[in-house]
């Protein structure tokens, strides 16, 4: 397993690389944005570790382009204590997880573990459920054959209700695997999201697949088999 670190304060990207080989995982350092950017793009990782803050290009321009061009690659944010805000822009920018400077050790290694171990990887790249097809790595959606334009928001969703068809999923669940953070219990992002999802997904007069199961949670529905 091969493991990118983009950090370019040094002793951190030393303690990383040091924690992290000594494990078993090879990696490889880039202290500048762009030099990072393009290796991670090149496609020789399994995992990318992500400072924010690097010079030529951000972390979260980073994250915004591997997000669009290699969508199954794992990324852990690397922030430091009480950057609340850049936890939430980079998980809503898609980062999978997030570890806070000056990390522990063990938990750094759990974390990196978990995101390795995600079934994400092994998907393809195209999810199909009945009459809807989506691909991870484009990012189009069709149904019945017809290209369905979505937020970034409302794909996420999506990509998630199709890798769980025909299971209720709860409120709890969606929120935490889609918006990732903390969520405020008493939202209603999730229905509002589900009312546009709803209304992009009808075609040709034929309603979404998506049910809303009383008191329990959501389902997409497809084709049993
Ligand atoms: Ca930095």
């Amino acid at each position: 397993m091969r493991i990118l670190i983009a950090e370019d304060e040094r002793g951190i990207a030393d303690f990383l690389s040091r924690a992290l080989e000594s494990e078993g995982f090879a990696t490889t350092c880039s202290a500048d944005g762009a030099e990072a950017e393009a290796l991670a793009l090149g496609g020789d990782f399994d995992l990318l570790l992500l400072d924010l803050m690097l010079p030529r290009r951000s972390g979260l321009e980073i994250l915004e382009t591997v997000r669009r061009e290699r969508p199954e690659l794992p990324v852990i944010v690397i922030t430091a204590l009480g950057q609340k805000q850049d936890v939430v822009e980079g998980l809503d920018r898609g980062a999978d997880d997030y570890i806070a400077k000056p990390f522990d050790l063990d938990e750094l290694l759990a974390r990196v573990r978990a995101q390795l171990r995600r079934p994400a990887q092994r998907d393809p790249t195209r999810l199909v459920v009945g009459d809807l097809e989506l691909d991870l790595r484009t990012r189009e959606v069709r149904r019945r054959g017809e290209e369905i334009r979505l937020t970034t928001r409302e794909f996420e969703l999506l990509v998630y209700l199709m890798r769980h068809p025909n299971q209720v999923l709860s409120r709890e669940q969606i929120l935490s695997a889609v918006w990732g953070y903390d969520f405020d219990p008493g939202t209603n992002v999730l229905s509002v999201y589900v009312n546009y999802l709803r209304r992009k997904l009808e075609v040709d007069g034929e309603p979404a697949p998506i049910e809303t199961v009383r008191a329990a949670g959501i389902r997409l529905v497809g084709p049993r088999v």
